[in-house]
């Protein structure tokens, strides 16, 4: 077995980590990740834009394990399927996406994930309120009689494209509220919020943002962060992740984001684009200077 050099002690800063491609197998994400000096992982444990899903053969789950026990990464965050949309109004789309959400929840168990990000969902044919019971109810049915042990799922809060629900933190609590068995979590993604209407810009803006996160879903329930920059301008409902320091969000107010002290204990996770190579390079440098800041500010 070839000896992989160990990340220092557990830093008192948030874990960083990217969304990393598993083409050639799943494994190969947490190489990225180990190569690019990351913390932790998303992945999808399949084809995000397909229905249908091959089993995850036996072998393939001891080698991410084996890999994961020699890279450290910690965690390893699972995004579910594009399709998927438990808020569904039409009954049909509805149980394909239950069905589809169950997979993905046994798939992230058995690979021994830690987190499963999946977005509430799109009310189309609805009102917001139906959209937002809809999707508990898919969420208690695809958990039934699975034990979720320690794995955990986490909404994220939407753009509200479309009809999406998920773009108040008031919808991630109603249906976090309706589901108390299943200790769900959130997921912040930093250009969603910004483009639903938090303005991240301004340390004012930020704390009135930190301030609905803590009243409505828990900061400390906030496991991971998508930190994205956006190329959508503010309050567009537009889904546009752009580079860090690069959007309309901008390099002050994500650096705020990356040292908040309430968003210490979650995953800051990029899900920037990689356009050309570098790319992924730079923005976690970016990142990663926040989080470890120049010693001229206090956390
Ligand atoms: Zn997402
Ligand atoms: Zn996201």
């Amino acid at each position: 077995m070839t000896t992989i050099p160990q990340p220092a002690e557990t830093p008192r800063r948030p874990r960083i980590g990217l969304h990393a491609p598993i083409a050639g197998g799943l494994q190969n994400a947490l190489l990225k990740a180990h190569a690019l000096r990351c913390d932790a992982v998303q992945i999808f444990s399949r084809n995000p834009r397909g229905w249908s899903a091959r089993p995850l053969a036996g072998d393939e789950i001891e080698n991410f394990k084996r890999v994961r026990a020699e890279t450290r990464i910690d965690p390893v965050v699972v995004h579910a399927n594009y399709l998927i949309n438990l808020a569904a109004a039409d009954a049909t789309i509805r149980q394909k996406s239950v069905a589809s959400f169950r997979e993905e929840i046994e798939r992230g168990v058995r690979l021994g994930a830690d987190y499963l990000v999946v977005h509430p969902g799109s009310a189309k044919g609805a009102c917001e309120a139906d959209g937002i019971r809809t999707c508990a109810e898919s969420l208690r049915e695809a958990c039934a009689g699975i034990d979720l042990g320690g794995f955990r799922v986490l909404l994220e809060n939407t753009a509200g494209q479309g009809a999406c629900i998920g773009h108040r933190f008031e919808h991630l609590r109603d249906i976090i509220g309706a589901c108390p068995a299943l200790h769900l979590g959130v997921c912040l993604d930093t250009a969603h919020a910004f483009t639903a209407g938090y303005d991240l810009r301004d340390e004012d803006g930020f704390a009135a943002t930190i301030e609905a996160v803590e009243r409505n879903v828990g900061a400390a329930n906030v496991r991971a962060v998508h930190f994205n920059d956006s190329k959508a301008d503010y309050n567009s409902r537009v889904d546009r992740h752009w580079h860090i320091g690069q959007g309309h969000i901008g390099a002050q107010a994500l650096r705020r984001v990356a040292r908040a002290p309430e968003l210490r204990e979650a995953a800051f996770l990029l899900e920037t684009p990689l356009d050309v190579q570098g790319d992924d390079e730079r923005n976690l440098a970016t990142l990663r200077s926040f989080v470890e800041g120049n010693g001229d500010e206090q956390p």
